[in-house]
C-alpha cells in the first residue's frame, strides 16, 4: 500500500485575508515526512493554484494540470491511500482538532482510521468534494479527506505532529513479523521443557523401580 498526498487549497498568497487553507500545507508536509521516515512509498502533489483562481477540489478542475498529476500518481502507485489535507478556522467542525469528512461509501474506512483517536471527529462530507468523489469507487484507492484546525490554541504544532503520527500508524501499522517469531520461539521453548520434564520423570521412575527391585 502506498500513499498520495494532496492539499488542494493550501497555496496562500495574502495572509491579510483567508484565501486558502492556512494550515493544510503544514499538515501535509508533516504527514509526508512521517510516511517517508516509515519507508512508505509516498507521493506529494505540489501546486501553486489559488483557490480563487481554480478550486482544485471541484469538478471543473478535474482535468487541470494538478488533478492530472494526481491521477498519474494514483494510477502509478495502486493500491494507495489518497490523503487529501485541508484546514479550517478554529470553531468550524465543532472546534475539533481534526475532522475527517467522509461520504457514505467510505464511512467504514473513516471510522477505522479514527477509532481510538479521541481528537478526531467524523463528519459527513459532500459529493461536491470532487477529489473524494472521483476516487470513491476506484479499485485499489482508499480516499480520506482530513481537515485540521488552523488555530494553534486549539491544536499546537506539537499536537499536530502527534496526531499525524497516530494517523500514519493507523494507516500503516507495524506488521506482526517480530511478534510471530517470538510466538514460535516461545512454543519451541515450551516443547523442549516438556520433553525435558518427561525425560527426567521417566528416568526418576526407572531409578525408583530399580530401588524397589534391589
Ligand atoms: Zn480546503
Amino acid at each position: 500500500m502506498s500513499a498520495v498526498i494532496i492539499a488542494p487549497h493550501s497555496h496562500c498568497e495574502d495572509f491579510t485575508i483567508r484565501d486558502c487553507d492556512r494550515r493544510a500545507k503544514q499538515a501535509a508536509d508533516i504527514l509526508y515526512e512521517i510516511l517517508q521516515s516509515k519507508g512508505i512509498n509516498v507521493t506529494r502533489i505540489n501546486h501553486e493554484v489559488l483557490r480563487s483562481d481554480s478550486d482544485l477540489n471541484r469538478l471543473p478542475a478535474r482535468h487541470s494540470v494538478t488533478r492530472r498529476a494526481l491521477w498519474q500518481a494514483i494510477s502509478a502507485n495502486q493500491p494507495t491511500y489518497l490523503l487529501e489535507l485541508h484546514s479550517f478556522p478554529r470553531d468550524d467542525f465543532g472546534g475539533s482538532k481534526i475532522t475527517i469528512l467522509n461520504l457514505p461509501e467510505n464511512t467504514k474506512a473513516a471510522r477505522q482510521l479514527a477509532e481510538g483517536i479521541d481528537e478526531i471527529r467524523l463528519s459527513t462530507g459532500s459529493y461536491a468534494n470532487d477529489i473524494q468523489y472521483q476516487y470513491l469507487d476506484w479499485p485499489g484507492v482508499i480516499p480520506f479527506l482530513i481537515e485540521v484546525n488552523e488555530d494553534r490554541q486549539k491544536m499546537t504544532d506539537a499536537e499536530l505532529v502527534v496526531l499525524m503520527h497516530k494517523i500514519a500508524n493507523r494507516l500503516f501499522p507495524i506488521r506482526g513479523g517480530g511478534q510471530t517469531a517470538i510466538f514460535y520461539a516461545s512454543i519451541l521453548v515450551c516443547v523442549c521443557l516438556l520433553i525435558l520434564v518427561i525425560y527426567v520423570g521417566i528416568d526418576n521412575l526407572k531409578q525408583a523401580s530399580q530401588n524397589i527391585q534391589t
